[in-house]
């Protein structure tokens, strides 16, 4: 069977109800929240202690599912938070208790999903994208990276020369004293360099 019709129907998994206790973690990789993880064929969801659902995803939509589950206990992915009041798209990050036996449960669980869950999905089918270009519907991301590498590259010139024209106009030529504004000369030279990257190499920045 082709993988490429990764839709609901096509996701048929042998995955029985699980629950882990988890962590959400914050980007340096410490729990910031407790959440219990509930697993199921149809996907996964994340409730916090008092059992209101924060988060949950299909299999089907998953989006940059980065699973490090099997050597670290955690995972990532792309998905969306209720807050309550709105949802807020981001990069979840969960982690799991310290056992190593439950982190071994849940990657036993992730195996058992199709390899196309593990990637970018695209925005116009939701089938897998594979070096920037969908494989489903053939859409190319290239152009798209390109465009935004340009613009990084504008944004971190214009940023770049607004910090030298600031820090020569402060120069004071009696004292030699000088405003050196050196957060937009290193803002823009880093959104140049990543600017740069995306436009020749084309990929995501
Ligand atoms: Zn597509």
């Amino acid at each position: 069977m082709s993988t490429l019709l990764l839709n609901r129907e096509a996701i048929n998994l042998d995955i029985e109800p699980a629950t882990f206790e988890a962590n959400t973690l914050n980007p340096f990789g410490w729990r910031v929240g407790k959440l219990k993880l509930e697993i199921d064929r149809e996907g996964f969801r994340l409730l916090n202690k008092k059992g209101r659902m924060v988060s949950n995803a299909g299999w089907h939509e998953l989006e940059e599912l980065k699973n490090e589950v099997r050597d670290k206990g955690r995972f990532s992915f792309h998905g969306t938070i209720h807050t309550g009041l709105n949802d807020v798209q981001a990069l979840i990050r969960v982690g799991l208790n310290d056992d190593p036996n439950e982190w071994i449960r849940l990657a036993e669980i992730f195996d058992k999903l199709p390899p196309d869950v593990f990637g970018r999905k695209c925005p116009g089918c939701s089938g897998t994208v594979v070096d920037n270009v969908c494989r489903n519907c053939g859409q190319t991301f290239t152009g798209q990276q390109r465009r935004k590498g340009m613009k990084f590259i504008l944004i971190g010139s214009i940023l770049l020369v607004l910090g030298i024209i600031v820090t020569s106009a402060t120069y004071n030529s009696s004292s030699g004293e000088m405003w050196l504004f050196f957060g937009p000369i290193l803002i823009g030279a880093g959104l140049i360099i990543v600017g740069l990257i995306g436009l020749i190499f084309g990929t995501r920045v």
